[in-house]
């Protein structure tokens, strides 16, 4: 009886399409890897596989310096510390991204400041940004979504202008270049989140890159409580330290990533193909210059199509389909946001309208064709 719940139960997992899978390696060769970290009796705090992959991730990332961190939040906390921003300082970010990005820099006793976004790339709207700039700001902080990338050129003309600071949240680009340039190499750091839903993942993970040597030292030491050596304890730091489980699978993770991207690439062609033309849907479009991560295949109902985004959702769950409603509600929405004083003055036209519009769709590189083929027949047959 028993057995017979359990398989009917994963008959009807099985039977679900998420928005995503994580990407896995062979189970024998985590296994090995496993096998070499027991022998060694080395399970964390900076071991081989940690060193090796922060080394590999720089050229894959093509930046010059890099720091591994046991999840994108602790990583993201730790780049806005290392600023040493002034408490009360205020940072201009993007409502439209995950909770990890306001409150990276809420728990650094600072303040976000939300700033409007762009319709075509979803990212902050640089033409806004110096509007909100006071006497207390003290950086920008960008991010990627979905891969598209924020308008570092102007942003780094406002952040040179106003002596501020460019942090940017990287976590769905991974690989992105721009004209060739790894994304991680704009503004001062950027964070990369290797979480299971990521492209790239080590089960939970997180990246810092950036420019400037004098950082190598500073977040080495915020990632492991400020320690220097046995006897000095110079920074208020954290723990952030990647172990030797998490790095191995990412190890074994870099060698299926560009294939996983080659996959996806293939389901986003056939997504296009078949989306094309549709009245109301709108497709966002990667700039010409920059490579795509392949993270997520969001997609725009507009006001014209028969449906909202919202009944799409809907229908789709009841088949079984369960597509995201990334980012809704917008961060600024949030109960700890909300009656913020910036929030009630600020002027978020887009993103008030954009978040009630965007809807990601299943994404991943095994996604059957069939499927990508009845989710866009859903879509086309609703009028
Ligand atoms: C996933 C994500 C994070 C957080 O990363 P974790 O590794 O899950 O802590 C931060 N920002 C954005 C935009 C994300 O999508």
């Amino acid at each position: 009886m028993i057995s017979d719940n359990i398989s009917k139960k994963f008959i009807s997992e099985a039977e679900k399409i998420y928005v995503t899978q994580p990407l896995l390696p062979e189970l024998k060769d985590v296994f090995s890897e496993i096998a070499d970290i027991w022998q060694s009796k080395w399970i964390t705090n900076m071991g081989v596989k940690h060193n090796e992959l922060e080394i590999v991730l720089k050229n894959i990332l093509k930046v010059p310096y890099g720091s591994l961190f046991n999840n994108g939040t602790i990583a993201l906390l730790t780049a806005v510390k290392a600023m040493d921003f002034h408490s009360g300082g205020e940072i201009i970010t993007t409502p439209f991204t995950f909770a990890a990005t306001p409150h990276c820099i809420s728990w650094n006793g600072l303040k976000p400041v939300f700033c409007d976004i762009e319709p075509d790339t979803l990212t902050i709207d640089a033409d806004k940004i110096e509007d909100y700039i006071t006497p207390n700001t003290v950086a920008i902080l960008g991010v990627h979504v979905y891969g598209f990338p924020c308008n570092v050129e102007k942003i780094d003309r406002i952040a040179k202008k106003y002596n501020l600071k460019v942090i940017y949240d990287g976590a769905h680009a991974f690989s992105t270049e721009i004209n060739g340039k790894g994304i991680g190499t704009y503004g001062d750091i950027t964070m990369f989140s290797f979480h299971a839903t990521k492209l790239f993942n080590t089960l939970e993970g997180g990246y810092l890159s950036y420019n400037s040597p004098e950082l190598v030292k500073k977040i080495y030491n915020l990632r492991n409580f400020g320690i220097q050596n046995e006897e000095l304890v110079e920074d208020i730091g954290i723990n952030g330290k990647m172990n030797e489980i998490q790095a191995a699978i990412g190890l074994l993770n870099l060698k299926l990533y560009k294939k996983e991207q080659e996959k996806r690439k293939k389901v986003k062609a056939l997504y296009d193909e078949n989306l094309f033309g549709i009245k109301g849907i709108r497709i966002p479009k990667m700039p010409d210059n920059t490579t795509n991560s392949y993270q997520y295949y969001p997609i725009i109902i507009e006001n014209d199509y028969p449906l909202t985004r919202n009944e799409i959702y809907d229908n789709f769950k009841k088949m079984n389909i369960y597509t995201r409603k990334y980012f809704y509600p917008a961060c600024h929405d949030y109960e700890c946001y909300k009656n913020d004083l910036s929030v009630k003055l600020a002027n978020l036209k887009v993103v008030n309208d954009i978040k009630h519009k965007v809807l990601c769709l299943p994404y991943y590189g095994d996604l059957e064709t069939e499927n990508i083929i009845k989710i866009c027949k859903v879509l086309k047959n609703a009028r």
